[in-house]
Order: C-alpha cells, then sequence, then structure tokens
C-alpha cells in the first residue's frame, strides 16, 4: 500500500502547478493534465491541495478522466501577480455558476507570469456585456 502523505509538500506543489503551466502553453492534453494532477493530489488524504495562493481537488471522474477543480480565494480583474489582463491568461475551468449573476467564476493561468487566479467570466445569462475575455 502507498504511504498516504498529510501535507503537500513543496515539489509536489510545484509539480501541480508546473502542470497546470504546461497545460496553458499546449504542451499536455487536458486529459493529461487531469490525470497527472489527480495522480499528485491522490497521494495525500487531504480534500483540498494547497498550491500557490489556491487550491485544487479532485472534483468528480468520467470513467478514468478526473475533473480538477481550482480554488482561488480571491477573485481577481487582472492578474495579482503581475497585472496583466484576463485577455492574456489561459481559461481553465468555470468553477462556480451563477445562476443569478452575469458572471461565472472561472480559473486563468497568466500567460505572463504564470500566476493562477481566479476572475469573473462573462455567462450570457443577461444582456450586459462585461470586459473579461478569455482564451479558450
Ligand atoms: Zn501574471
Amino acid at each position: 500500500m502507498a504511504k498516504t502523505l498529510s501535507f503537500p509538500t513543496i515539489d509536489d506543489r510545484k509539480n501541480v502547478h508546473g502542470l497546470i503551466n504546461l497545460y496553458s502553453l499546449n504542451k499536455i492534453s487536458r486529459d493529461d493534465f487531469m490525470r497527472f494532477v489527480a495522480n499528485i493530489i491522490s497521494k495525500y488524504k487531504i480534500g483540498s491541495f494547497p498550491v500557490f495562493g489556491y487550491s485544487v481537488k479532485i472534483l468528480q471522474w468520467y470513467k478514468d478522466v478526473p475533473v480538477i477543480a481550482i480554488k482561488s480565494d480571491i477573485i481577481a480583474d487582472v492578474c495579482p501577480s503581475c497585472g496583466s489582463g484576463t485577455n492574456e491568461a489561459r481559461y481553465l475551468r468555470t468553477e462556480k455558476e451563477n445562476f443569478d449573476l452575469d458572471y461565472d467564476v472561472i480559473s486563468l493561468n497568466c500567460l505572463g507570469c504564470g500566476c493562477v487566479y481566479a476572475a469573473k467570466g462573462e455567462n450570457h445569462r443577461t444582456n450586459k456585456k462585461m470586459k473579461v475575455e478569455v482564451i479558450k
């Protein structure tokens, strides 16, 4: 039986962060990104895996492909690390759908500095236009 760890090592946190960056740069597929991250965080018996200013967790599995949720405490308008706009970030996932608001919470990976953060993404549930643009 594999040893179960209780708190993420700095190397594993770096590895998760690195995988997100590789995916954003199209170096690995979305499925591989999700699988590799799941392999790392499955070593720990914690619900939510802290990385750098955000946390990841396995939300559910579709057959053998996990869905990795990414959560930041702060919803930012621009990259909280380098100030680049959301149009210079890779869209990762819609993390929270707001059915009563005109935006969803999305996770982004800044292509300028690699920071992972949450932002508001227009959800077309009202006619109001928001300035947020995401690269899909
Ligand atoms: Zn940045």
